[in-house]
């Protein structure tokens, strides 16, 4: 390799919708002799007053099918936006932001950390009071040793302080905002997390995730994703989500709902076992129309999001019917069967 194909596609995008986006380069890191840039993207309305979606990916170096998935839904918005006018009076009163590669270092050296070594995804400042699994759940002994949160009381790495400001500014400031990250490797079904990640304990706006999951499974039928807190399969320290949320956590006039998009491989594997050989194979669908049914899958799902943000006022519960969702979700997720 001597480029990386997904940074070469996302700014060859970056240039054809250059009269619709607000591009930027929000920081550049080092790997080897090599520099990156980390890009942000942004379309629709800036007005705060307006909602907000942002798009993250390509978090963990070695899960690039987040990132490919998020440049297929840029590119296929890019590609629109000449013609489609449905498209543009929904950009009128809605933002969308884009952060497809947020560790262009790891993509390059193959590697789930930071060029540092660093899991992004458990370097903030946030520790959990509960039982954490050995190393999965961030640890600070070593960068040499996989899931490495940084050094303790440092600075976060540049990347996870990009993301952060990125969402401060476009999601955080508003009233209403949506984050989707993009992941892969965990189990063989596709998942949808919502915090928390550090505790048990469930979100103060878990109303409101439970409402977006219902609207969902009723707009799209047999959609297959698994709709759960992260902490039903493991606690985690340093999860930038986390501490994303909490910041918005006290502010009772805000809703900022943050997901993770955890795509199944295992059944990319199990349907070609040689991938299991590859270290990319294990975070990735090797063979091309798998790849492609990947990238077509997660459409239906980004778009909704850019919907139901749109549409917020329409399906956001109030008063009693705010109560009994939180009671549906907490028998749903939190009560022990
Ligand atoms: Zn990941």
């Amino acid at each position: 390799m001597t480029q990386i194909a997904e940074l070469i596609e996302l700014e060859r995008i970056i240039d054809d919708g250059a009269a619709y986006l607000d591009a930027r380069v929000v920081c550049r890191v080092s790997a080897g002799e090599r520099e990156f840039p980390v890009h942000a993207i942004a379309l629709g309305n800036p007005d705060l007053d307006v909602p907000a979606v942002g798009f993250f990916g390509g978090v963990h170096g070695l899960e690039r099918i987040g990132a490919q998935v998020l440049i297929a839904y840029l590119h296929s918005l890019v590609k629109r936006l000449p013609w489609d006018g449905v498209l543009h009076r929904q950009l009128e009163s809605l933002r969308l932001v884009f952060m497809p590669l947020v560790n262009p270092g790891g993509v390059w050296l193959g590697t789930r950390a930071n060029p540092n070594g660093v899991d992004l995804m458990r370097n903030a400042p946030i520790d959990s009071g509960e039982r954490v699994p050995l190393l999965v759940g961030g640890q600070r002994i070593s960068s040499r040793l996989p899931w490495y949160r940084g050094a303790p009381g440092a600075a976060m790495e540049a990347e996870s302080g990009a993301l952060c400001a990125v969402a401060s500014d476009e999601l955080l400031a508003r009233e209403f905002s949506i984050a989707l990250d993009c992941h892969s490797g965990f189990g063989s079904n596709d998942r949808l997390w919502f915090p928390y990640a550090h505790t048990a304990q469930p979100i103060a706006q878990l109303p409101e995730m439970h409402a977006l999951k219902e609207l969902f499974d009723h707009s799209n039928g047999h959609h297959r994703y698994i709709f759960e807190p992260q902490s039903r399969q493991y606690l985690a320290h340093g999860d930038l989500w986390d501490y994303l949320y909490q910041r918005t956590e006290a502010q009772t006039a805000r809703t900022f709902l943050p997901l993770t998009l955890e795509m199944g491989s295992w059944r990319w594997v199990k349907k070609n076992p040689r991938q299991l050989f590859s270290r990319h194979g294990i975070f990735n669908p090797l063979i091309d129309h798998r790849q492609q049914r990947v990238l077509r899958r997660h459409l239906a799902w980004l778009d909704f999001l850019t919907r139901a943000a749109s549409c917020h006022a329409r399906w956001l519960p109030t008063g009693a019917a705010r109560e009994a969702h939180r009671q549906q979700a907490l028998d749903l997720w939190y009560r022990s069967p």
